[in-house]
């Protein structure tokens, strides 16, 4: 009775902290709620009949708190993806070993109902694992970005796909075929690898998002196969609300749905390099002090921030900045790229924390329309977002990706360390564009040596 109450509060807790997620204002209390819910339904559990010795969990506990405490808080913002993606690797592992264990204690005496749920946990549950480790390693920059393609990678990842799906129907006819079940295990880590490899760095947001859900549905079906309620609502709300991200992401990057959920099924080939790399003997760069001198006329500014703002921590900067140039008459707007950075709502969380109103923020579809307009648009660490290769070149791997056209602004100050390409590996046209000022180094220390030159001024 204690253990079904706990759930009905944990599960009614999830879909609350769910619902406070969907707004900024609220999104805070979200958080605390689902963590509430998870602490109650971890209690709950622990007072299930059936575990006699809490040894092991304890150690387990322990072990688990030791190493998460320290990483949570320690964990730079910038490093978040990389966590994340290592956290649903983790969490993928873990459900795909429940089921291991579950077959191998009950599988001569499980129905068909079950022994397919735990089939269809084992195999999500390890392409998750697997997939997102990948997932991490791109993120980490320890694989390659671009696309990792090989030939007749599309038979092979579909075939993979339809040889795991009958090893389920087999098991289900036959439960206690042991070899079919390994078979599956192995084919499913494999098959995660195979998914994730041949996607793009500037799409692996999708693929985060895809993957989240793939562990909700695993913990879903782990629900199922164990008789636990909360693991069921718990991941149908993770798979389902993961699932929902990835097709609004897809419908945000202009991608089809297909190509991710199949591994770039269908990808064009990386552009080569050399193209723009040829023209780089034309880059404009100039001084933060030269820059100040045109920001003191300018009457509309967008700033345009991108994953190399999260890292140089310059929201602060950037919202004393402002502040000067409208005193100055000026109108500063705030140009969100849907996935600019490394996380959903990456920027918006970063210029929030520095205090600049949300209305500000426009999203892509609304800003666009204003860059012609606009005197200048301040680009602080953005790359791939603003890559026009992704309208002009259709060999490119981010071809139909949409991005913000700072290019139609009278003119464009980029603010970056070097000429390297952003996290898709490839060259950007903008920075040799005619209208073109980059102002090469930390993005914090130009923004503060430009405010100072402001302030001075
Ligand atoms: P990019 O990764 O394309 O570019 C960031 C740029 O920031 C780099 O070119 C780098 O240039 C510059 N930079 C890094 N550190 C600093 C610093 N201290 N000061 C100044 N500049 C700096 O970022 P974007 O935001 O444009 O694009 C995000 C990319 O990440 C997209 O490809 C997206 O798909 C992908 N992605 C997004 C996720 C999400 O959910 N938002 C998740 C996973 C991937 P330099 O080294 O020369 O300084």
């Amino acid at each position: 009775m204690i253990i079904t109450i706990s759930y009905f509060i944990a599960s009614t807790l999830f879909l609350f902290g769910l619902k406070d997620l969907t707004h900024p204002n609220t999104a805070r209390r979200g958080t605390s709620l689902a963590a509430l819910g998870m602490l109650i339904a971890v209690f709950g559990t622990l007072l299930h009949h059936e575990i006699v010795d809490y040894k092991w969990i304890i150690a387990g506990l322990v072990i688990g708190t030791v190493i998460g405490i320290p990483m949570g808080l320690k964990i730079p913002m910038t490093k978040m993806p990389e966590r994340i993606a290592l956290s649903h690797s983790f969490g993928g592992l873990a459900i795909a070993l429940v089921g291991v264990v579950e077959y191998y204690r009950h599988a001569g005496v499980m129905g068909k109902v079950q022994i397919g749920t735990i089939g269809f946990e084992v195999f999500l549950g390890a392409v998750t694992f697997t997939g997102s480790l990948m997932a991490f390693g791109k993120l980490q920059e320890l694989l390659p970005g671009r696309p990792m393609t090989f030939p007749k990678q599309n038979i092979i990842t579909v075939g993979s796909i339809v040889a795991a799906i009958l090893l389920i129907f087999s098991l289900i006819v036959l439960p206690t075929s042991y070899s079919a079940f390994n078979l599956l295990l192995a084919l499913s880590c494999v098959l995660g690898v195979l998914v994730v490899l041949p996607i793009g760095g500037a799409d692996m947001p999708v693929v985060i998002c895809l993957l989240n859900s793939y562990a909700g549905l695993a913990a879903s079906a782990s629900g199922f196969a164990l008789n636990n309620m909360v693991l069921i609502i718990c991941g149908a709300l993770d798979g389902g609300s993961g699932f929902i991200l990835a097709l609004l992401m897809c419908k945000a990057m202009n991608r089809s749905f297909s190509n991710v959920l199949f591994g770039a099924f269908g990808s064009v080939a990386a552009a080569p390099r050399e193209a723009a790399t040829a023209e780089k003997a034309t880059v404009r760069s100039g001084t933060p002090e030269e820059a100040a001198k045109i920001f003191k006329a300018a009457k509309s500014v967008i700033v345009v921030p991108g994953y190399g703002m999260a890292v140089a921590q310059a929201q602060h900067t950037v919202r004393e900045m402002a502040s000067i140039l409208e005193k100055n008459g000026a109108t500063v707007k705030y140009a969100i790229h849907p996935v600019a950075g490394r996380m959903p709502g990456h920027m918006n969380v970063l210029l929030a924390e520095a205090d600049i109103p949300y209305d500000k923020l426009i999203d892509i579809d609304d800003i666009n329309p204003e860059f012609p307009h606009t005197d200048i648009s301040l680009v602080i660490g953005a790359n791939d977002v603003v890559n026009p290769a992704a309208k002009t070149d259709t060999a490119s791997p981010i071809y139909g990706m949409p991005i913000l056209d700072v290019g139609s602004s009278k003119l464009v100050m980029v603010l970056k360390r070097s000429m390297n390409p952003g996290f898709a590996g490839i060259d950007n046209a903008l920075f040799i564009g005619s209208n073109t000022m980059m102002i090469f180094g930390d993005a914090k220390q130009t923004l503060l040596k430009i405010t100072a030159a402001l302030a001075a001024a």
